[in-house]
């Protein structure tokens, strides 16, 4: 099933991320695919843009850190 694109301009904020493989990843708040992050450096308060849906959200200055993401929202609905 195709996932639709609809990110608007809107930054949203993101209030957990994970590490895979040496990237940090997030899910990304406009069209729900896992994003990487680039850099090394801890993400929180970073914004970011996904290449893909071209929306940007920022990491919550307070988010946490999960070993894994959680699983997509309509999977748990399952
Ligand atoms: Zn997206």
């Amino acid at each position: 099933m195709m996932v639709m694109a609809n990110a608007t301009d809107e930054i949203l904020v993101v209030e957990c991320f994970a590490r895979e493989d040496g990237d940090w990843i997030a899910r990304c708040p406009h069209c729900l695919r896992v994003v990487g992050m680039n850099g090394e450096e801890p993400v929180r308060g970073e914004q970011f843009q996904d290449r893909v849906c071209g929306g940007w959200f920022e990491v919550s200055s307070d988010a946490s850190r999960l070993k894994r993401l959680p699983q997509h929202p309509d999977e748990d609905a399952k």
